[in-house]
């Protein structure tokens, strides 16, 4: 089992913790009224407060405090009654107050669990350490001149939910697993869009190794701001590779930052821990503990909605569809709601077939989210009907689907158009299965001296005498029926 790295001194398995910064969805900033939204004009959204200007006092947002409850709530954690923002001293250009405003040792959320739907089917459980609430830096800009740097101090101040998971994570797919879960879980929130190229959400990966069957934890390298779910992948494939060259060869790991080339396909080291900060966290003085009432919590937990595992389950339980049709579903709210549309009156194992290899395969080809689908949830919920009541046959479908997709209207108003009924009468199927009979001597011997194989044959020439419209299953039993007669 498990993702097992060979040496020659030992087996090696990963150890892997993942630490994601997920911007909080609010209209404004953490402890400012100044905007979040994303391209502005540099330095257009930035008040006395997110410029770091001495004697500021911060107020804090209230609604983006709701936002990591909710999102702690979501994943199963304890919210903590009693949290505290803390001063993360450093000094860098583009944080101009000289301190980060976060939570050190009293954050808003406590442990919790993310549930990882392996592909086998299975299920993992990886432990969540804490999710705590922080202002986003402002940006640096490098390369606008040769020899100026530019800061843009949009971004300072933005809420930031750092979510921290637990050394539970064992391989780069399952850690692939785990980002993609829990940026299914943050948009079904609406808490964090996910969006990971507008930076929206970004990873840090803390990778050690050990020999199979340690316990120990052996010392561990961050790998910092990746920004794909692929690049995290590869980063922590190829970082702990690196970590076993380092024992296999009798050297030791350093604990350090790195950082991921995607382009070389490698992590490099951007500064060692004997350069490591001392944050010196102290709690701000500017700001009041977090303190909330049961009611407070109680009345979020009642507001939340149905998140992916549950959906997962009653879309399995009361559809029934395999788990793996409905994790494709469930992955996107929109896609299962969209889903949920289509099988309200037809065949829910046909709808989620048609959904998931139809309908996704031409929004993959052209592009585009479910919510600009060329075809409705209604169009192709009836084309279903269609299918199930016999008036189309599957293949008619197809054809039918395509012209829905290029024309965008009605199965039925296709249907009329192109004259597609299928044939279900049985007395014209008869007619055209006893000229097919007549017609063919020779093969009628060949299948009575016991080449039953030949049936097939029948069917097409049937289907093809009656351009298609025949019901295929009907030719087929009718067929039967006079040939062994
Ligand atoms: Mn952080």
């Amino acid at each position: 089992m498990g993702y097992i790295i060979k040496g020659e001194k030992h087996n090696w398995e990963l150890v892997i913790g993942l630490e994601v910064h997920a911007q909080v969805i609010s209209k404004a900033k953490l402890f400012s009224g100044s905007s979040t939204d994303f391209g502005g004009g540099p330095n257009t959204q930035v008040s006395f407060i997110d410029a770091g200007m001495p004697g500021m006092l911060p107020v804090l947002n209230g609604h983006a405090v709701e936002q990591a409850v909710k999102t702690g709530l979501g994943l199963k954690a304890k919210i903590n009654r009693r949290s505290v923002f803390a001063r993360k001293n450093y000094f860098y250009a583009d944080m101009p107050q000289g301190y980060q405003i976060s939570q050190y040792d009293q954050p808003i959320v406590g442990e919790g669990t993310l549930v990882l739907d392996m592909p086998d089917g299975s299920l993992r459980e990886i432990g969540i350490e804490r999710l705590h609430l922080e202002q986003d830096a402002g940006k640096s800009i490098h390369d606008l001149h040769p020899h100026k740097s530019y800061i843009d101090l949009n971004r300072s101040g933005i809420p930031l939910m750092e979510i921290v998971s637990k050394p539970d994570i064992r391989t780069p797919e399952e850690a692939g697993i785990y980002l993609k879960k829990l940026r299914s879980i943050l948009r079904y929130l609406g808490t964090c869009d996910g969006n990971m190229e507008e930076g929206s959400m970004r990873c840090d990966a803390n990778v050690s190794v050990r020999p199979v069957g340690s316990t120990e934890l052996r010392t561990r390298c961050e790998i910092k701001n990746v920004n794909s779910v692929r690049f995290v992948m590869q980063a922590i494939e190829y970082e702990a590779r690196r970590q076993v060259d380092c024992y296999e060869s009798g050297g030791t790991v350093d604990q350090e930052t790195r950082l991921y080339d995607s382009n070389k396909g490698e992590t490099r080291s951007m500064r060692s821990k004997e350069f490591a900060h001392d944050y010196r966290y102290f709690p701000d003085p500017d700001l009041l503990p977090i303190e909330f009432d049961e009611a407070f919590v109680t009345r979020l937990q009642g507001a939340l909605p149905e998140l992916p595992d549950d959906k997962l389950a009653r879309f399995t339980k009361d559809f029934g569809l395999t788990a793996y049709d409905a994790g494709v579903l469930v992955a996107e709210k929109e896609n299962a709601e969209y889903f949920e549309e289509v099988a309200k009156g037809c065949d829910p194992k046909l709808a989620a077939n048609w959904v998931i290899t139809n309908l996704f395969g031409v929004l993959n080809k052209r592009g585009v989210e479910i919510g600009d689908s060329p075809v409705s949830a209604k169009n192709l919920g009836r084309l279903i009907e269609l299918i199930s009541d016999n008036t189309i046959s599957s293949r008619m479908a197809k054809e039918v689907f395509e012209a829905m997709v290029e024309t965008g209207k009605t199965p039925d108003a296709i249907v009329e158009e192109r004259g597609m009924k299928q044939i279900t009468d049985t007395g014209a199927i008869d007619a055209a299965v006893d000229k097919i009979i007549a017609e063919n001597a020779d093969k009628v011997a060949q299948y009575k001296s016991g080449k039953v194989q030949m049936l097939g044959w029948f069917v097409g020439q049937v289907m093809k005498a009656t351009q298609g419209k025949a019901n295929p299953a009907m030719c087929s039993d009718a067929l039967k029926k006079k040939l062994d007669a």
